[in-house]
């Protein structure tokens, strides 16, 4: 099955047409900084993969996926000459909320909840359902899945997902804790059990998933029995523009001092704060990196404080587990990160989690899955390379064949 993965992100956007039976790739696109000046997007095709890049300056995501769909539809080397080649489409959606515990086919009834679900994500499922809407436009009789990231965490037990606070918020409300980037941790964990050359049910692993967003999750014997990210992605790691875990008590003091209402200040703590709120100027890691290199101290205090919130969720989640085998680093700066990877290791050896230096920098090793701790580290650490995409062509391609 030709299977067109979308997969809309707070300021990206990854696409890939996918033949699920060969599991082959047939065309990228990732399209990055949507929103600023210098937003670009590339796309390439199989079997060389060269890039072509386009500006995207002033698109939304949807509208640098309109464009894409009219350039692999008029490009000679794009494996499609046509939208009715493409046989289903698989949407990746941050939060599914209460309404959606498995992938779901997108049809009336689903649309519905889909759009419920925005507030749990805000910088994610509105840009995911743009999306949506424009291709139920543009290709009206191709079924659509909807792949939840929330899924993979519906195993938590309720000590780890409900919040200290009346219990009929959760009654009334469905206040608890989702998670996010479950198809991501449940891959990164598949791998790993790979790497290992174990089965995924005798082992723990503390998967790392650490983007523009990032988040941790406890995998026990395969399954998700907690995770950083709460009710909605906001909660946990400090990331590049989200806030992660505050005083709540900050909030309300902030509100209060201010004169400022319940939506400027959910976009202060989604869109201001972070890497970007402490440094200044940009949220992506590339770039504080560099501001950090040239003596910036706001950059390196962004830095360090990025480091000791990740080293704090791996050593509670150390605490969580009855046994941790590897801690899986994965998605853009968990990936390809070696400096940041260097400096998160070095506050963990004490737990027995020992980062071999020069494997944590082989050049030419990005892409690759490995293990990059010394051969007697007590727990491995393994990088992976996170491929959202395919798992979300295979559990479309699944439920459609279902239909
Ligand atoms: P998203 O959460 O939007 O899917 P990604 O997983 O692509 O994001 O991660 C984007 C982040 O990864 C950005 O902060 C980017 O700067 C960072 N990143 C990518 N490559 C590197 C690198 N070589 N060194 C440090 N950070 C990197």
């Amino acid at each position: 099955m030709l299977v067109l993965v979308v997969n809309a992100g707070s300021s990206s956007l990854k696409s890939q047409l996918i033949q699920t039976d060969g599991k082959i790739s047939l065309m990228r696109c990732l399209a990055e900084k949507v929103g600023a000046a210098d937003a670009r997007m590339s796309i390439s095709y199989a079997p060389e993969f060269h890039k072509a890049t386009y500006g995207v300056a002033g698109l939304s995501v949807a509208e640098c996926l309109a464009k894409l769909l009219d350039i692999i539809c008029d490009d000679p080397e794009s494996p499609i000459s046509g939208l009715d080649q493409i046989e289903a489409i698989g949407n990746r959606i941050v939060a599914g909320g209460e309404y959606f515990t498995k992938t779901a086919l997108i049809d009336d009834a689903s649309w519905e909840n889909l759009l419920r679900c925005e507030e749990l994500a805000p910088l994610h499922n509105p840009a995911a359902d743009e999306c949506i809407a424009m291709t139920r436009r543009l290709l009206p009789n191709t079924p659509q899945a909807a792949v939840f990231d929330t899924a993979f965490h519906q195993t938590m037990p309720p000590k780890a997902y409900m919040y200290p606070i009346p219990y009929r918020y959760y009654e009334d409300y469905a206040i608890r804790r989702y998670g996010a980037h479950g198809t991501s941790h449940r891959y990164a964990a598949q791998q790993a059990a790979n790497l290992l050359g174990r089965p995924l049910r005798d082992l723990g692993l503390i998967t790392c998933h650490l983007g523009n967003g990032g988040s941790i999750t406890a995998v026990n014997h395969g399954k998700s029995i907690d995770t950083t990210m709460g009710f909605t992605p906001l909660e946990g790691l400090m990331m590049g523009t989200r806030s992660g875990s505050i005083d709540p008590a900050i909030i309300t003091y902030i509100m209060r001092r201010d004169g400022i209402d319940y939506d400027e200040m959910e976009r202060i703590l989604n869109c201001d704060s972070g890497i970007k709120g402490i440094a200044g100027g940009s949220s992506d890691m590339r770039d504080v990196l560099q501001q950090a290199a040239a003596g910036d101290e706001r950059a390196n205090l962004a830095i360090d404080m990025y480091v000791y919130r990740i080293q704090k969720a791996i050593g509670s989640y150390y605490a969580a587990m009855t046994r941790t085998d590897a801690v899986v680093m994965t998605a853009g700066i968990g990936e390809n990160s070696a400096d940041l990877r260097e400096r998160i290791f070095a506050g963990l050896a004490h737990m027995g989690m020992i980062l071999d230096k020069e494997r944590n920098r082989v050049e030419g090793a990005i892409g690759m899955n490995r293990i990059i701790s010394i051969d007697d580290s007590p727990i491995r650490i393994c990088v992976v390379t996170t491929d959202e995409e395919m798992r979300i062509a295979r559990e479309t391609d699944n439920l459609v064949s279902m239909m």
